[in-house]
């Protein structure tokens, strides 16, 4: 067998694929796959114009968390088109006042395992800079409800657009699988709420409940066309905390007659960036951010109060407790030294509903997929990628370990880009950036091939 032969030739996606299947359909045991992995190919390759326009189309019209209204009703409508049972307004948030988006499709297909494949809708109050001729000029209302420019920062358009793609191949090879299949519109992934909120209202109850989930996220780790594996621990947990520095107003030029939080809130973040260098293992990764430093109305006045809004990331749940513990006692202790009464002590909160747990990655999940992966992209194609401080709430649809789990990124930009940005040293735009622009094409075309491999895996006939 030479390096020419179609069975070695996988890696040329596509119409290729077609012509090593129909030859391998007559050998014995890798034909199956063979086959299945060349239809997978064809049907993609007819439908990924269309998908690249919906993707565009998607890409300049995006929604704020918990205002997925547009994105979830084209999602459920497209799901339906496909011959999916869908159930959507899946969501219940717990401030009453948020709508819930979420939206499901079921394919049941004879006896065996239930698959759940998630789509993250959301996108974030960024004002877009890629210069892109489908970047979005968007506006909504964000959470201050003042108008802010809306974007799909995070790539989660590539995630709804790969899941309809996948939802095409799944119902158009039905003949070819055994199971149920759970598409997942999830709304609200950047508020870290959206997962929780499906679940609350009875997303398990509604839908089958599965054996193993999947997702995957854009991500510049590796070139376009390629996916990233991370075992076990892939994303960390993260914690959001607010502390309230209290102090006692004043005029500007009499500060003996007042206690200026603005100097105390300086002397607290200075402090907290003490905790992770001098108070934690350096075997152990954490991250205390102060996001946002809030207080004051005029130069010459000395505000009542200063808000600063935390982001903890964590991998060990002793960690995470003891990084709580220390904004609790830094920003006690630090007013108590500016001489505030214990009445007027920082008030300290942890937004527990705003809480990501670690995703793990389930090891014998990735390691039973990782050759599908390899078959179906080319084992050039797919990447170890190490575990990173970002969080994700798709964690929470394996109901804390107990089903497996596993997200595995897809690249975004060519090989020549990331090499580029490798020489020069100037990095290229990751998500959450106004410049963050993924490569349409060969991104949604490796993950649909990647997810529709490893859902024909799952999903094999017994
Ligand atoms: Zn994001
Ligand atoms: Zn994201």
């Amino acid at each position: 067998m030479t390096a020419e032969h179609p069975r070695l030739d996988l890696r040329h996606l596509g119409r290729g694929l077609l012509i090593a299947g129909a030859l391998f359909a007559t050998s014995a045991a890798a034909a199956p796959a063979a086959v299945a992995d060349a239809e997978v190919g064809r049907i993609v390759d007819h439908d990924l114009a269309g998908l690249v326009a919906y993707y565009k189309a998607l890409h300049a019209a995006p929604e704020l968390s918990r205002q997925e209204a547009q994105t979830s009703a084209q999602l459920a409508n497209e799901l339906k088109a496909a011959g999916y049972e869908v159930t959507d307004h899946i969501g219940k948030y717990l401030t009453p006042a948020f709508k819930g988006y979420g939206v499901v499709g079921v394919m049941r297909n004879g006896p065996g395992p239930t698959l759940l494949i998630r789509a993250d809708m959301d996108a974030l109050p960024v004002a877009e800079k890629t210069g892109l001729p489908y970047a979005s000029t968007r506006q909504a209302k964000g959470e201050a409800g003042t108008d802010v420019p809306v974007m799909h920062a995070c790539g989660h358009d590539t995630h709804v657009t790969s899941l309809i793609g996948v939802a095409r191949v799944m119902a158009k090879l039905r003949s070819r699988w055994s199971g149920t299949l759970v598409l997942v519109g999830q709304p609200a992934e950047e508020t870290i709420d959206g997962a929780a909120a499906m679940l609350r209202d009875g997303l398990y109850e509604r839908v089958p409940k599965p054996d193993i989930a999947l997702a995957l996220h854009v991500m510049p780790f590796t070139p376009t066309g390629t996916i990233g594996l991370t075992p076990g621990h892939a994303l960390a947990m993260s914690t959001q905390m607010d502390v309230i520095v209290r102090g006692v107003g004043g005029h500007g030029s009499a500060p003996e007659l007042a206690k200026d939080p603005v100097v105390l809130a300086a002397n607290i973040i200075m402090q907290l960036q003490t905790v992770v260098s001098r108070e934690i293992s350096p075997f152990d990764q954490a991250v205390l951010t102060v996001g946002t430093v809030h207080g004051g109305t005029r130069r010459n006045i000395i505000p009542d109060e200063v808000k600063l809004e935390l982001n903890l990331r964590a991998y060990k749940e002793e960690v995470r407790q003891h990084l709580i513990e220390a904004v609790a006692r830094i920003s006690r202790a630090a007013a108590l030294g500016a001489g505030m009464p214990e009445d007027r002590l920082p008030i300290v909160s942890v937004l527990e509903n705003e809480f990501a747990p670690v995703l793990e990655n389930d090891t014998a999940l990735t390691q039973r997929l990782r050759p599908v992966f390899e078959r179906v992209l080319g084992k050039d194609n797919v990447r170890d990628v190490p575990p990173v401080m970002g969080s994700e709430d798709f964690g929470r649809f394996g109901l804390d370990g107990k089903i497996p789990v596993l997200m595995f990124w897809t690249g975004a930009y060519a090989a020549e880009t990331l090499a580029e940005a490798k020489s020069s040293g100037v990095k290229v735009a990751g998500n959450h950036s106004s410049r963050f622009a993924p490569v349409p094409e060969s991104t949604l075309r490796a993950g649909i091939l990647a997810m529709s491999a490893a859902a024909l895996e799952i999903l094999q006939k017994p």
